[in-house]
């Protein structure tokens, strides 16, 4: 993966740089030793590294505003970083760049139950959200599979989902305002307390916009009543084309699950090894789970039951119980960590349409045989985002470029089918240089124009998400 040469006129001043941030902080909130700042060279994709230049951990939004002020004086690239379980490698630091993190941002500022919102600071965790809700009945219903590291501050520059989002859609739909501050300093407020807020939805454009725009500090995010129950149901299925044609017709019957997930043999053997849940012996599974009151959850199941029995299913568990729920739910929850017992692999996430499921499963098998690297699936079916786990060895030379390689194929077959490169894990550096087989250049241009106006030196997060050779003049214009 090439990243921009280091600027050496910004490598050449760090002394200087760390004391003139030490001067603007706390003590200890600048972290620049050689052995500290390992702790900030890659996020989730592990297969790149580069330590930075320094690391800050600002306390407030005023502090994010003091150390953006200083280092657009100074013309030093920031990263922003929330909990560094990035995917796609948002949050990959360059060696001249300082690492910005909000790890300290983490206090909850407001809830209000009438008008159903919380504002919290944006390093606070995802699922430490819901924590502070629950009592009252209430939930953040965004929920990633990293949900217990992740901070509000990456779900809101990735636009994340999670599980649940069938129903409560993602990030976006459940963002009602933040407080950001730009590259020079200027702290800002965008959205609020009301569900729509007046003018241009410039909110719609700061969530998913990958730390290139500013550094969120605060979120205001809607919170939601609990439902009065859940329940999942496990299908198993023989096939993997069977299962993914099965999700199709769920979808065109109309009932909305809160979730359906896919599991394919490679995972279901891997994770039973690893979580025991007590998954059946079958080539595919799915997850599907609905909520409401219990006559509710009754039909809808029915509904469900009767689709997936004319797909000839190995097996139809539903929970009978808290403690079975649990169980279904376990083995999906530790797939990712399971996979990761077994091999090195790279996490893809691409969309599709709900329909081209089973033509893209077939595919990503043939891909898996004409490149000789094992791929487990394991996705948000019901969305249609999909996440090959690609095998590959990292201490193999070559290997590492065959999974690029082969990743580079599924996801402009994800593009081929009416889908696009972005599920949940945002571009990053992953998807940087596919970006030009869903974009035309006038596209890009457009996208950039946008930076241009939040960030004119880019300064902010500037290797990421845009083709190198795209936005070269523009970082040169930065120099
Ligand atoms: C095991 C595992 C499971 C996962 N499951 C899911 C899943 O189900 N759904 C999903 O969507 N993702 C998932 N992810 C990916 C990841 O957790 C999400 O992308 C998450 O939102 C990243 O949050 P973070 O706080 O770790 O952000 P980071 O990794 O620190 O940063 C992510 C991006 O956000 C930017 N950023 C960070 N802080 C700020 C800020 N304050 N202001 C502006 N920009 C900022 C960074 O520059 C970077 O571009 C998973 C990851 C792992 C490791």
């Amino acid at each position: 993966m090439e990243m921009p040469t280091p600027n050496q006129n910004v490598l050449s001043r760090k002394s200087q740089i760390v004391e003139r941030l030490q001067s603007v902080l706390p003590i200890g909130a600048v972290i620049h030793t050689e052995s500290e700042v390992r702790a900030y060279e890659c996020d989730a994709l592990t297969a790149y590294k580069c330590p930075p230049l320094c690391a800050v951990l600002p306390a407030s939004t005023e502090e994010v505003a003091a150390v953006l002020k200083l280092c657009h004086e100074m013309g030093v690239p920031v990263v922003p970083r929330g909990s560094g379980t990035s995917l796609a490698g948002g949050a990959l630091p360059t060696a001249d760049c300082v690492i910005l993190g909000v790890a300290r941002l983490n206090g909850v500022l407001e809830t209000n139950y009438e008008d159903r919102y919380i504002r919290v600071q944006s390093g606070r965790t995802n699922l430490s959200v819901t924590g502070a809700v629950e009592e009252m009945d209430f939930f953040y219903a965004p929920d990633p599979s990293s949900q217990l590291a992740c901070a509000i501050a990456g779900n809101v520059a990735m636009n994340s989902g999670g599980a649940h989002c069938l129903k409560y859609g993602v990030t976006t739909n459940n963002l009602m305002g933040v407080k950001m501050v730009l590259m020079d300093g200027t702290i800002t407020e965008i959205g609020g307390e009301n569900l729509d807020a007046a003018g241009l939805d410039l909110l719609g454009l700061i969530c998913g916009s990958e730390g290139q725009l500013g550094v969120v500090t605060e979120a205001t995010l809607r919170i939601l009543r609990k439902p009065e129950g859940a329940r999942p149901v496990l299908m198993a299925f023989n096939d993997n084309e069977v299962a993914g044609a099965c999700v199709a017709d769920i979808i065109k019957a109309g009932v909305l699950p809160v979730a359906i997930e896919f599991m394919d043999r490679l995972c279901i053997e891997t994770t039973e090894n690893y979580a025991k849940a007590g998954y059946p012996d079958c080539n595919a599974l799915l997850i599907v789970e609905v909520e409401g009151a219990p006559e509710e959850i009754d039909e809808q199941l029915a509904l469900i039951k009767d689709i997936a029995r004319k797909h000839d299913p190995v097996e139809l568990r539903e929970a009978q119980d808290e403690e079975e729920a649990a169980r279904i739910w376990l083995g999906r929850k530790s797939a990712f960590g399971a996979i990761g017992q077994i091999s090195d692999y790279m996490c893809l996430d691409g969309t599709i349409p709900v329909s081209s499921l089973p033509m893209v499963l077939r595919r990503i098998g043939e891909l898996s045989d004409e490149f000789g690297l094992k791929v487990g699936n394991v996705f948000h079916a019901g969305d249609g985002n999909m996440h090959p786990l690609i095998c590959y060895d990292a201490n193999k030379p070559g290997d590492l470029e065959l999974c690029e390689a082969m990743g580079a194929e599924i996801l402009k077959l994800c593009v081929d089918a009416g889908g696009c490169l972005t599920g949940e894990h945002g571009v990053g550096i992953e998807k940087r240089d596919l970006m030009t087989h869903q974009y035309a250049q006038q596209d890009l241009d457009i996208q950039m124009a946008v930076k241009d106006v939040f960030d004119p030196e880019w300064l902010l997060n500037p290797a990421k998400v845009f083709p190198l050779d795209s936005s070269a003049s523009r970082r040169m214009a930065a120099e």
